[in-house]
Parts: C-alpha cells; sequence; structure tokens
C-alpha cells in the first residue's frame, strides 16, 4: 500500500491550520502506512535555543499523540533520530547542484540582504530530499510552501537513478484529501503559520479557551455585512467560514451576522480543541511515555532506512 510522509518543523507552537490541514488528515488515512517526522534537524539551520528545540521536539510529538495519531499504525520519528538521514543527506549532496539548492525561494527570502545565514539553510532542501526518500515514501502530503522543495527530491531522486541505477522510489506531492488551508485571522491573504511575525491571526492548538475566543473576537472582516464566501472580495469571512465547516463537519446554518458566525466558530473550535488540550495534558505528565514513542517509531523505521542507505552507497561507488 502506498507510503506517505508527514513532515512538521518543531519551531514554534503548532496551531489550527497544522492540525486541520496535516494532522487529521494523518490521522484519518491511518489505514495506509504513514510516518509523522518532526524535523528537528531542520529547526537548527536558523539561529535556536538548544533547550527549547528540544522542548518543541516533545511538544509536537506530544501533540501529534493528543491530537488521534495512533503510533501502533503510523511511526513518530525525529528525524534526529535516524542518523540515516544524515548520512543519505551528504550522499545526496554529491548528486545536487549548488545552484538547485541557492535557487529555493525560501532559501532566498531567508537569506535575502546578504544575511549572514547557516550552511545549513541552503543544505537543508536536499536534507529534506534525504528525509523523504530514505524511507521509500510514494506519496509526500506538500501544500504551497513546500511543492519546490518536494521538486528537488524527485529531480534528485530521478538523477540518481538514472545516473547510478535504479535505487530511489521517486515521491508524489499530493494534497490531502480533506485539507482546507487556513489563513491567518488578522491577515487573511497569508496563511496560518508558526513563522507570521504576530500571533493576534493564528489559533495555538494549545491555547486557553479564553484566548482563542479573544483572537476569534478579533479576526478581521469587511464591511460587506453578509455572511458568505467570497474569497476575494471578503477574505477573512471566507476563512472563518473554512474553519467552521472543517472543525464542525457540517454544512453552517443561516448566519445572520459576523458576531453570531465568530460565536459559531469560537464553539466548533472549542469543540475540536478541547480534548486535544485535555489529552495533551494527561500525556504531558509522563514525558517519558513521549520519548519511548519516539524510540519505537526510530525501531521500527530504521530496517527499511538502512537498506535505503546501503543500496545508495553500493550504487555510488562506496565500499560496504
Ligand atoms: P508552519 O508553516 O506553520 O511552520 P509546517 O511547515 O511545520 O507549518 O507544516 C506542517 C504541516 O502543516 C504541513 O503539512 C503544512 O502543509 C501544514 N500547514 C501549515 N500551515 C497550514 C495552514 N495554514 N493551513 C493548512 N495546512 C497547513
Amino acid at each position: 500500500m502506498t507510503r506517505r510522509l508527514t513532515g512538521f518543523q518543531p519551531t514554534g507552537k503548532l496551531h489550527l491550520g497544522n492540525l486541520i490541514g496535516a494532522m487529521r488528515p494523518l490521522v484519518q488515512a491511518q489505514d495506509r502506512p504513514s510516518i509523522a517526522m518532526i524535523a528537528d534537524l531542520h529547526a537548527l539551520t536558523v539561529e535556536h535555543d538548544p533547550a527549547q528545540v528540544r522542548a518543541n521536539t516533545l511538544q509536537v510529538a506530544t501533540v501529534l499523540l493528543a491530537a488521534g495519531v495512533d503510533p501502533d499504525r503510523t511511526a513518530i520519528i525525529a528525524n534526529s533520530q535516524v542518523p540515516e538521514h544524515t548520512e543519505l543527506h551528504y550522499l545526496l549532496e554529491c548528486v545536487t547542484g549548488h545552484g538547485e539548492a541557492a535557487r529555493m525561494i525560501q532559501f532566498k527570502e531567508k537569506s535575502a540582504g546578504g544575511k549572514n545565514v547557516r550552511l545549513s539553510l541552503l543544505t537543508y532542501p536536499v536534507l529534506m530530499a534525504a528525509d523523504i526518500l530514505v524511507h521509500d515514501v510514494e506519496q509526500v502530503p506538500v501544500g504551497d510552501d513546500q511543492s519546490q522543495h518536494l521538486e528537488l527530491a524527485r529531480t534528485v531522486a530521478t538523477r540518481f537513478n538514472s545516473r547510478y541505477g535504479e535505487t530511489f522510489t521517486v515521491p508524489e506531492g499530493v494534497r490531502p484529501e480533506s485539507a482546507a488551508r487556513i489563513m491567518d485571522l488578522a491577515d487573511p491573504a497569508r496563511k496560518m503559520s508558526k513563522s507570521s511575525p504576530s500571533a493576534a491571526g493564528r489559533i495555538g492548538l494549545l491555547d486557553p479557551p479564553d484566548v482563542i475566543r479573544r483572537t476569534i473576537a478579533r479576526a478581521v472582516t469587511d464591511t460587506v455585512g453578509v455572511v458568505r464566501e467570497d474569497p476575494i472580495g471578503q477574505p477573512g469571512v471566507t476563512n472563518l467560514l473554512a474553519i467552521l465547516r472543517a472543525c464542525s463537519d457540517r454544512e453552517p446554518g443561516e448566519l445572520t451576522s459576523y458576531g453570531q458566525l465568530k460565536r459559531e466558530v469560537t464553539d466548533a473550535v472549542d469543540a475540536v480543541l478541547a480534548p486535544i488540550r485535555a489529552r495533551y495534558a494527561e500525556l504531558s505528565e509522563d514525558p517519558g511515555h513521549v520519548r519511548k514513542i519516539l524510540a519505537e517509531g526510530r525501531a521500527w523505521v530504521r530496517p527499511r532506512a538502512a537498506e535505503t542507505v546501503r543500496r545508495t552507497r553500493a550504487a555510488i561507488g562506496l565500499l560496504d
């Protein structure tokens, strides 16, 4: 059956977009072999606080469990804990052009203006290619922001296969079936993201109910005054309707005011997040349990990853 990998960066607080766009589709597709990968190595490509990265990694793993990812069916791993990722990273660097990496939009954005950036920021899309290829996955659910990186993974895999012999499964990008793209509540032109400058437009998965209520109450709307879907003219209202739909799994009834819309959204979001918060609190009492889940995930995926690295080493000309 088709194998999938979904990645999460442990770089900030997980938000409703991550849940709706990535975690729920992962939970809903647990009949297929899947890997949920926490990209803690990627968190080191920018200025970072070591203790914070460690804490965030455990937090992402805990939230994945709290959101219903079943570790008996989905391997939950941190990419730093599976050394085959970094070994394959180097081997793939040997088939990637410097220009190919430097062309990546995210690198260009983050290094703009001659900023002093880490070398790992340049090579990180190659690590991402290794993250995917090492597990022989066939599908990678990706949003627009990651499609260029996935394309690089496909290019590198195809090039390696034709130059050194069939070694890698070439992965395809898929849109998660049920996923809506959730926009920033304060600036509905941009997606809700961990990396957006202001927290005002973000609903954190672990935010207390009163914070969520205030964030939604302050969500940007418009002066039209009619609750309807109109992505161009009413992006804020359209986004609130998308959240309502995603969180209540039914068509919204007749809504006559923005105040009513916001109250319904608040109730629906709270109904989805309250059980996750409660489960998170339980799981947090035993961090050893979460670490054990990560260790089990690692043990589960390693034989296949080691086999991929073995094939790659042999094909590229290294001794066994
Ligand atoms: P972020 O952009 O917030 O840092 P990540 O890069 O860690 O998020 O993405 C983790 C997963 O969540 C990816 O599969 C991504 O497509 C999904 N995702 C992130 N933001 C959103 C959003 N606003 N709406 C829907 N899905 C999202």
